[in-house]
């Protein structure tokens, strides 16, 4: 890829542009280890420009609020056509940033990306508020508005798609964003700002600072011109945030990490049990808020669904992320491989059974920071891999012996994200469902996600809703109009 086709601006009032201090950083392509570009590092008066340009079409009489809200889900919708159109491009780029297989970016992340445009295109203009009658003498009606400057703050597993979920709904809403991406992978959402421009998003009504958490997320969190923060993290920088955020009161709403259990019972069609493991733990290299990252099995079904698993991990080879016959690509970045073995090496020393993995993988090349497909067993609810989000392709596999102990351990970590049930038993299915504390459960299935229905967490895996009708209350307040007749 040439340097021309790729993005490394900080993208402020529709243009691309250096920082103010020039400063810039290196983002590393995780399959080669070598320096894919500089990009351009925001700090706090860039952070300020950025939310200059995003007030001023928040004014009465600029463009953005001039524009009939439909009008503004044409534009979202052109965006979606954009992406569709362009999916092998931009989803090279995040492959060579991020380390996914091209597989993944190019056919499934950026399509689901696109999705959540069309879904979000179609509310523009269907975001209403209600006449409601209080008094003979009165007209009382309400209005939904626009927070005003959303920041949206996005993590780097799924740095094109996640940064949609918040701009899409943000935008259908009438808001303006400035969103900054991982500092890892900024390079899509680069991309896709040049995209957005290119349909006819007026200037300043999406601004990329990229740049460091410390420096340019706590910039944005302290921004008084900022009125709400939208973030998708790790719980513990989601927390501190919150703190933050309390300074200037903003609107918070907190996408955190999850540590999901996947619950196999005895009665499930294991062959589908044992390949909806694989996809739970091991697509996107495990590095998924929603990663099915604990097995549980009943005890009856734990030998026969084992060997099934494990054969299929074993023939789930790390490879070119480039290649499309790639299924598992290569860790984000060396920091996020060295924890992913720290938490394999705890796993060892804390006496759980090492079924296969458990080391980096090699492809040919002698570079590249691949792991192999990893699956403990045997594995206490106490131990640290059971406990904490490895984000990783670790997956640590429990017993139980019946339904009440399945759900126990299911709800025994501080994390409520996801769940999956595999039963050929309804009303077990759904007894479990609505016994496990988590944001969604999937019945028979992992993984599955649409536009239209909402995600995100119970307990520590955070609150707030993206995707679906619940992501328009997010991104509005309400009104109450009183006229005395
Ligand atoms: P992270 O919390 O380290 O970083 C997320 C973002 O916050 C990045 O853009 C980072 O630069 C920024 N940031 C870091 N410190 C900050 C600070 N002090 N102030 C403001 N911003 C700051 O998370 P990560 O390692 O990029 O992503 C992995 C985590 O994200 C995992 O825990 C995963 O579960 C979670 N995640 C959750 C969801 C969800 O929808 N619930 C989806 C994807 C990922």
């Amino acid at each position: 890829m040439t340097e021309t086709a790729l993005q490394n601006k900080l993208f402020i009032g529709g243009e691309f542009v250096d920082a103010i201090s020039g400063a810039t950083f290196a983002t590393i392509n995780p399959a080669t280890e070598e320096t894919i570009t500089e990009v351009a590092s925001a700090a706090a008066a860039d952070v300020d420009a950025a939310v200059r340009a995003a007030r001023a079409q928040m004014e009465p009489g600029s463009e953005w609020q001039k524009m009939k809200p439909r009008d503004r889900g044409k534009i979202l919708f052109r965006i979606a056509e954009m992406l569709t159109a362009r999916a092998a491009e931009i989803g090279r780029i995040e492959t060579l940033d991020n380390g996914k297989p091209i597989f993944e970016s190019q056919f499934v992340d950026t399509p689901a990306a696109a999705e959540c445009l069309y879904y979000y295109s179609g509310w523009s203009g269907k975001v209403t508020g209600e006449t409601i009658p209080v008094a003979e003498n009165a007209f009382t009606y309400t209005l939904r508005e626009p927070l005003g400057v959303v920041g949206a703050i996005t993590p780097w597993n799924f740095p094109l798609m996640l940064a949609v979920w918040k701009i899409a709904p943000a935008l259908a809403c009438g808001n303006t964003v400035v969103l900054k991406p991982a500092e890892n992978t900024s390079l899509s959402i680069l991309k896709f700002a040049e995209y957005a421009r290119e349909c006819g998003l007026p200037p300043g009504v999406l601004n990329i600072v990229s740049g460091p958490g410390a420096v340019t997320g706590t910039a944005m969190v302290d921004h008084p011109g900022i009125d709400a923060i939208a973030f998708t993290g790790s719980t513990a920088v989601g927390k501190e945030l919150m703190a933050r955020a309390a300074r200037t009161l903003k609107k918070v709403s907190l996408e955190l990490g999850g540590k999901s259990p996947n619950i196999v019972f005895a009665d499930a069609d294991l062959d589908a049990a044992a390949r909806g493991a694989l996809n739970a733990i091991f697509y996107g290299k495990g590095e998924v808020c929603a990663a099915g990252s604990r097995l549980l099995v009943e005890e009856s079904a734990h030998d026969e669904l084992m060997a099934k698993v494990v054969e299929r991990a074993g023939k789930m080879t790390a490879g070119d992320p480039l290649h499309p016959k790639t299924r598992l690509g290569a860790i984000v970045s060396q920091r996020q491989m060295e924890r992913v073995m720290g938490y394999i090496d705890a796993g060892k020393n804390e006496g759980a059974t090492l079924l296969t993995g458990g080391e980096r993988a090699d492809i040919g090349t002698g570079k590249g920071y691949f792991v192999k497909p990893t699956i403990f067993d045997d594995v206490d609810p106490k131990m640290t891999i059971a406990q904490e989000e490895i984000f990783g392709p670790v997956l640590a596999t429990m017993r139980f012996s019946d339904a009440e102990s399945a759900i126990e351990k299911a709800n025994a970590t501080v994390y409520g994200l996801a769940a999956a049930v595999w039963t050929r038993d309804i009303s077990k299915a759904h007894r479990v469902a609505r016994a496990i504390k988590a944001g969604t459960v999937w019945i028979n299935s992992y993984n599955l996600y649409d536009p239209a229905l909402p995600f995100g967490g119970f307990k520590e895996s955070g609150f707030g809703r993206d995707q679906g009708r619940d992501a328009l209350d997010k991104y509005t307040q309400t009104k109450s109009v009183w006229v005395n007749l």
